[in-house]
């Protein structure tokens, strides 16, 4: 069994990164700028937001994070994104999922420049990404996508599980892994909650990619000797022995499924790290390809 390290591939793309963006000021070119934003005190949502800036940091970007309050209205977010989505100086744009009852995410995500979407969120970059062609993709599958390069995974050919549909990281997952391209060319099933005989399927699969949010719910006889397991799932779970008072858990039980995987991702220090390196990228991208469209 060897370890699909998020933390190691992560740390060479920042160092890819860092090395262009100093490239860029010697250039005279503009710093890549990130804007978050973050609604409410979700505990989670500020820890991920909070990496991100961090992250931005130390490769040499700009960040701005701004905060809004949990009652914020539809029309007053719309029109926060509406005024990044005009200054020059952002390149890209990330509002930290989930929001209060009283925003609808659809109608922020579709407000944001599809120039600057840098979640790969807005139907623009979906519509692109299922058609094949060169876009934002979402952070988490794209992580995924890059880690699995990274250790130079062969996946042509292998029959691929995907568990959970959602849009931010299974569905996406399960069209990249079916893309005719390395890592790809997987024959894919995406699973749910709907799906019957789950752990029969789990067992006939050479790569899981694990996007449920229930803890160690892939044991090691779900698992066939020499499976890829990319387990995505992050719970918090209650821990009075940690000074934070609680875990990060995996979908998987780690101990038991790893003696029989070929590969796998540990949580935390996974595919968590290759989020924040997706995102990177993305916004790197973003800032490269705006110069592109003000020297036209
Ligand atoms: P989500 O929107 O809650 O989607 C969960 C999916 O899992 C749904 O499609 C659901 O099916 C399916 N599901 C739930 N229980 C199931 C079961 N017993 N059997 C089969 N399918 C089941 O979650 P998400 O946003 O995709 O996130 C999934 C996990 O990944 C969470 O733990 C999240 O924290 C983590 N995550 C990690 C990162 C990272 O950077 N590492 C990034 C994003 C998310 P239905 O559609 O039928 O309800």
């Amino acid at each position: 069994m060897e370890i699909l390290d998020g933390r190691l591939a992560s740390q060479t793309i920042r160092e890819e990164l860092k090395l262009k963006t100093a490239q860029r000021g010697v250039e005279g070119k503009k710093t890549p700028h990130l804007a978050a934003v973050l609604v409410g005190n979700n505990g989670a949502s500020e820890t991920y937001v909070n990496a991100k800036v961090k992250a931005c940091a130390e490769v040499g970007f700009k960040s701005t994070l701004i905060k809004l309050t949990e009652d914020i209205t539809e029309s007053a977010l719309l029109s926060t994104i509406e005024k990044l989505n005009v200054d020059p100086d952002i390149d890209g744009i990330l509002v930290q999922l989930p929001l209060p009852k009283q925003v609808s995410e659809n109608k922020i995500i579709n407000a944001i420049n599809p120039l600057k979407d840098v979640d790969g969120f807005h139907p623009v970059s979906v519509g692109k990404m299922i058609q094949g062609l060169d876009t934002f993709i979402p952070a988490t599958p794209y992580g995924i996508m890059l880690l699995l390069e990274h250790y130079k995974i062969e996946t042509a050919g292998l029959h691929a599980v995907v568990i959970g549909r959602s849009n931010i990281v299974g569905r996406p997952i399960s069209i990249l892994l079916s893309n005719n391209t390395q890592p790809g060319n997987c024959t894919v099933t995406l699973c749910h909650s709907r799906t019957r005989n789950l752990e029969a399927l789990c067992r006939e699969a050479d790569i899981i990619v694990a996007a449920l949010g229930k803890p160690e719910f892939i044991r090691a006889d779900m698992v066939k000797g020499g499976a890829i397991l990319v387990d995505v799932g992050i719970t918090r779970v209650a821990d009075p022995g940690k000074k934070s008072g609680f875990a990060l858990k995996g979908d998987a039980h780690f101990e038991s499924v790893a003696p029989k995987c070929s590969w796998i991702t540990p949580v935390p220090g996974g595919v968590g790290p290759m989020t924040i390196a997706g995102l990177l990228k993305n916004t790197f991208r973003a800032c490269e390809e705006q110069d592109d469209s003000s020297e036209q």
